[in-house]
């Protein structure tokens, strides 16, 4: 019988994840469907309920559901637990457990373009992604971090709540905008420069280190403000199209065991939103 995979989030519509997941099960001859369901913060519990009772057998979670369906789980992996979100869950015989990939899939995309280790590095941002990146960052050897976010107390209370000030610190925009050559690696976590604000910018950028390398999870646009700018002034730069197209490959990866065409997912999400990755 076909598996049945899913989404669950609102808004739904415009997911480009039935697109990607239903290509890998072809691709990787796994007999699978998978659908996007709307489902609103009401609906939440039951819509689990539902997920249980027809025996789906993994689904996706996305805003505004990560945190809220963590009660709702029989078992969560410790780095969901962590994070405080879940964004993958898989049905193992009856029993419905949650994942976190966001944080595993951005690290294992960036480290396409960069060695980590030792890395001096800046996120931009402090709230849900920046949360799941921050945590998976951090476990790479020698990396030293630095937070700025528009609300700095954000960045402070994630610092502490995560025990890591002995390699992390919280520093305004301003601060960062200002020393921001000392940087080797710089992620952009917030929505600054999200379409339809396609022309704003979360900071702004003079010169930047030899070799650093610019990640901005957003990928609608395809290249931000940020990374255009960036770009223009000798960067390595790398959108949000990446970590989307691995943060699916983890999840696709815990549900059927078989890690899929990363570089065919980043295309047709490309083609879908019609431009080119860069
Ligand atoms: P979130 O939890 O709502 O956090 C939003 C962040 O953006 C906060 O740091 C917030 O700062 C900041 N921000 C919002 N408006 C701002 C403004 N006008 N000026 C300065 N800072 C502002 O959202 P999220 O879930 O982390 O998502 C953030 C972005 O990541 C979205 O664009 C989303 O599409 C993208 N994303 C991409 C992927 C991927 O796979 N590529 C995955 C997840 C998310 P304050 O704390 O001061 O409010």
């Amino acid at each position: 019988m076909k598996s049945l995979y899913g989404v669950i989030g609102s808004p739904i519509a415009h997911s480009m994840s039935p697109l990607i997941h239903n290509d890998a099960f072809l691709q990787k001859g796994v007999d699978a469907y998978y659908h996007a369901f709307h489902v609103d913060p009401e609906e939440l519990e039951t819509a689990v309920a539902g997920m249980r009772a027809l025996g789906v057998n993994g689904f996706n979670v996305t805003i505004p559901h990560k945190e809220a369906i963590i009660p709702l789980l029989d078992r969560v992996e410790d780095a969901a637990l962590q994070i405080g979100a879940v964004n993958t869950v898989v049905n193992r015989n009856g029993e419905l457990i949650g994942y976190n990939t966001d944080g595993r899939g951005f690290v294992e995309a960036l480290k396409e373009v960069v060695k980590l280790k030792d890395k001096h590095v800046l996120i931009i941002g402090a709230g849900g992604a920046a949360r799941a990146i921050f945590y998976t960052l951090a476990l790479e050897e020698g990396v030293q971090i630095d937070i700025c976010n528009r609300t700095v107390s954000k960045a402070e209370d994630l610092i502490k709540e995560f025990s890591l000030e002995r390699i992390a610190r919280s520093i305004t925009v301003d601060q960062a905008a200002r020393e921001i050559q000392r940087y080797d690696v710089v992620v952009q976590t917030t929505s600054v420069g999200m379409h339809p604000k396609i022309n704003d910018i979360p900071l702004p950028l003079k010169s930047i280190k030899h070799h650093a390398v610019f990640s901005d999870i957003i990928y609608n646009p395809i290249e931000t403000k940020l990374l255009q700018e960036a770009k223009s002034i000798g960067a390595i730069t790398q959108n949000g199209i990446h970590m989307f197209a691995y943060q699916a490959a983890l999840a696709f990866e815990i549900w059927t065991g078989k890690f899929p065409d990363t570089v065919r997912m980043k295309k047709l999400v490309e083609e879908h939103l019609g431009g080119k990755t860069c």
